[in-house]
């Protein structure tokens, strides 16, 4: 018999948002009458903006006549989509054949992982977006093997937490590694400033790191002086991949439609273009994004579509701003719980001092019937803390945060 790819036995428990799937399940099994609300997966609910589905909608039908048909496109991604993007984010940082288009930034990531192979080594904000570390651990990058406690062996995690302002030691990577790192952050909704990007990528050239910097949450950034993209730091485009994605800002969770920034400067070793490369990635094991989605992403980047997209972020960030106020309330003071919240990111992150995160879920599901998201499920450094989504419906927010004012451990 075939035996089985050590990466899969490698992997500890199950993918953390399964986890909490089946424990919701489990819950709302045993109390039917529960109605449960979820603030854990960071999954948008608000419809898509009226003028992006027409342009989906109206490219579709037109997929229906012999003039409006095509079937396979460049599988870099529609030049004019490709364009757009460099013009209305990357102006003068990037231009459209550094730009590719894809389904999303989660399937990028774990491409990506094909591009580096096993043997490179892998560094991680602690806590971070769990993709970086189980698609890493199921190539065998960095020889990843078993988890202990406190994370798998051969990749270097990077604690961020309230000691450090969540902007990670950057002294722990060693040369020639691969950083991941995400800014407006999850889980902790830490935005890196421009001084500590800088340091980032000051450290990646001295370093011959590479950088992925996953940006999902750029949009959400509503402080003028905090970058959006890591190009805004001089000698980024020598040592940084920048991932991307309209799931976030535009609702296109399920639509899917993303992309991904690879400099022509930025090279292997050997002096290959890692955009060479990641051409090679895209054309061999993809095969283009749905002409449908990239209809629907040009209609997001003309005037009315961005501003569509800037009032569906304000909403969510309206939501975070209720959470983090419940989380400030007299029954959490005196749980010694510390709520963070910025601002430019949808995600309130909790600490609940001394108390284990999946605990705290428990609890927090039994008493109020929302469902969070475990601190502890992102890395050794979120245990003790619970993310709050502020993905929701406005009247669920209200609602969960009018349970939330009466919990207590
Ligand atoms: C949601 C999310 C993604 C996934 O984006 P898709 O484009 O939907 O695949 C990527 N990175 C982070 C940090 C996310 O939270």
């Amino acid at each position: 018999m075939i035996t089985r790819n050590t990466g899969f036995s490698n992997l500890t428990a199950g993918y953390l948002f399964p986890e909490i799937a089946r424990r919701r399940r489990e819950y709302a099994a045993s109390h039917p009458e529960a109605k449960i609300i979820s603030l854990g997966i960071g999954n948008t609910t608000e419809p898509l903006s009226k003028h992006i589905a027409k342009a989906m909608s109206d490219y579709c039908l037109g997929l229906a006549t012999p003039e409006g048909y095509s079937g396979y496109g460049d599988e870099q991604g529609n030049t004019a989509l490709r364009e757009k993007i460099a013009d209305v984010f990357y102006k003068g940082m990037a231009d459209a054949g550094e730009v590719f288009i894809s389904d999303g930034a989660k399937c990028d990531i774990a491409r990506i992982q094909t591009l580096f192979g096993k043997n490179v080594k892998v560094a991680v904000q602690d806590p971070a977006y769990p993709v970086y570390v189980d698609g890493s651990v199921v190539v065998s990058a960095a020889g990843c093997a078993k988890a202990d406690g406190s994370g798998y062996e051969g990749i270097t995690y990077l604690p961020c937490t309230e000691d450090n302002d969540f902007f990670p030691d950057l002294s722990k990577i060693e040369k020639n590694t691969l950083i991941y790192f995400c800014s407006p952050n999850n889980p902790t909704g830490a935005t890196a400033t421009k001084e500590q990007l800088k340091k980032l990528v000051d450290f990646a050239l001295a370093n011959e790191c590479i950088i992925i910097y996953d940006a999902a949450y750029f949009a959400f950034i509503r402080d003028k002086n905090l970058p959006k993209s890591i190009y805004e730091i001089p000698g980024a485009i020598k040592c940084a991949i920048e991932v991307n994605s309209f799931s976030k800002p535009a609702g296109f969770t399920g639509v899917r439609l993303g992309w991904s920034v690879v400099p022509n400067e930025l090279k292997f070793a050997d002096g290959t273009p890692v955009n060479k490369d990641w051409n090679r990635v895209m054309t061999t094991l993809f095969n283009g994004a749905s002409n449908i989605a990239q209809a629907g992403g040009l209609a997001a980047l003309d005037e009315q579509g961005l501003k569509d997209m800037t009032e569906q972020v304000d909403y969510y960030l309206e939501n975070g701003k209720l959470i983090k106020k419940t989380l400030e309330g007299e029954n959490f003071k005196k749980l010694g719980v510390q709520a963070y919240f910025t601002g430019n990111g949808p995600y309130v992150w909790a600490k609940f001092p001394e108390k284990k995160s999946w605990d705290v879920f428990d609890e927090i599901l039994n008493q109020c019937h929302v469902v969070t998201t475990p601190g502890s499920g992102f890395g050794p450094s979120g245990e003790s803390f619970i993310r709050f989504s502020s993905f929701g419906h406005r009247a669920d927010i209200e609602e969960a945060c009018k349970r939330l004012s009466s919990f207590s451990l």
